[in-house]
């Protein structure tokens, strides 16, 4: 492993990375060539407005949709499309928000749905109204929600629907955008963790969504502060109006015609909602570098290789008493992992206590802790280079191994 990080330049504890793609330790491992080229983006000027309009170029030609838009993550990205679906192209709503008095500002979404990030769908001025039950969850029922009970929900105080895309997640998308569209109600699509494979990027705009977000910081390997709206261009252009600085007096406000029509607005809308959520152009450029790498990457051969490195991690811990280890690599998640059972009466400690232990050495060793309630904790190889690999399997072992 590296000796001297930035991190401990600073006295900060850094991370190895055993548990994926998570934001609160960093994302993941940018891409050296998106690194070099924000250096470069960060010497010059340039206009935002002109990048963002490159960006939705560059987001089109990878996502099948009219338009795209670089955001400061995914879940900006999900504040953005409820405001540009709340507003739609009028100025006086972009400057309501996020008032919603007068407007129609419910976003539909199936219970099952609901996760912590939906807070910015509030945060834009909406109100979540779900729909369905949790049946399933708590084995009172067999069915989660309906196609008729989301039709049945919506009435003219409907903004959008709002869908959580995960390869086992229903109703299908297909089925809720044909609603959708019979309603003209416009269906936002949260699939950040959906890549790859690189089929996703365009496959939920085929299937009738009207705004998709993507998280950049996560398998694309952009900068973490990025993510990726794409969608219909007259939503992207409501997002842009309420995201780009707008301190421009009107005489000389030329934004560029591919992202925004400035002729057909009675003036320059104000600051908006989305100000706050300023992507600099250095992010900016760092997230398309990584895209162009992430469509070119050979996918197969990095699942292959971190399916390998799985591999090594459950032979060198099969030996340890009391755990049993299997290794996921169904095609819902994006890396394989190292499944690490802990039998409390047999092991050394508990699940609970080996995420703890590791969390609190140095360097950190973060390994996936989201099923302790099984007595679970996962590897994930994909955020580790060989040496940190080797650095958490000597850990796990001796932690497992260590008398209490
Ligand atoms: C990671 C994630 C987000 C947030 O993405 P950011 O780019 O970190 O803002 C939102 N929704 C889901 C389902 C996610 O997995």
């Amino acid at each position: 492993m590296s000796d001297q990080t930035v991190y401990d330049e600073l006295g900060v504890p850094r991370v190895v990375n055993a548990a994926g793609t998570k934001t609160r330790i960093g994302g993941s491992r940018i891409r050296p060539e998106a690194v070099e080229a924000m250096g470069r983006a960060a010497t010059e000027f340039v206009r935002l407005s002109d990048l963002q309009a490159k960006a939705s170029e560059v987001i089109a030609d990878a996502t099948g949709a009219e338009a795209g838009y670089v955001t400061c993550g995914a879940d900006a990205g999900l504040l953005l499309a409820a405001a540009a679906a709340l507003a739609g192209d009028d100025p006086g709503r972009m400057d309501q928000l996020p008032d919603t008095d007068g407007i129609p500002d419910e976003i539909i979404m199936p219970r099952t749905h609901r996760t912590g990030y939906d807070h910015a769908f509030r945060t834009a001025g909406a109100t979540i109204v779900d729909v369905g039950t949790n049946d399933r969850v708590l084995g009172t029922g067999s069915t989660a929600v309906e196609p008729w009970e989301i039709e049945a929900a919506i009435s003219e105080r409907t903004a959008a629907i709002g869908y959580v895309q995960k390869p086992y997640t229903e109703p299908a998308l297909s089925t809720v955008t044909e609603i959708a569209s019979a309603h003209d109600v416009p269906v936002i699509v949260d699939a950040a963790a959906e890549l790859p494979p690189t089929e996703n990027l365009s496959r939920f705009i085929e299937e009738g969504a009207d705004l998709v977000v993507f998280s950049g910081g996560k398998a694309i390997r952009g900068p973490q502060t990025t993510g990726i709206v794409a969608g219909r261009s007259d939503l992207i252009e409501s997002i842009a109006l309420q995201q780009l600085d707008m301190h421009a007096a009107e005489e000389v406000w030329q934004p560029p015609t591919s992202l925004v029509d400035g002729e057909r607005l009675d003036g320059v809308p104000r600051q908006g909602i989305g100000r706050p959520l300023k992507v600099g152009k250095e992010e900016l450029v760092g997230l398309l570098v990584a895209l162009e790498s992430f469509l070119e990457a050979d996918h197969d051969a990095a699942r292959g290789r971190w399916r390998r490195e799985a591999e090594r991690v459950t032979a060198a811990l099969e030996s340890v008493e009391g755990i049993d280890l299997t290794l996921d690599d169904d095609d819902v998640s994006v890396a394989p992992e190292v499944v690490v059972h802990v039998d409390t009466t047999a092991a050394a400690c508990s699940a609970t206590q080996l995420v703890r232990t590791l969390r609190t050495e140095s360097p950190r060793v973060f390994v996936g802790a989201d099923r302790l309630d099984e007595d679970v904790v996962t590897i994930n190889p994909m955020c580790l280079t060989e040496a940190e690999l080797d650095h958490v399997i000597a850990r796990i072992r001796s932690s497992l191994t260590a008398t209490q």
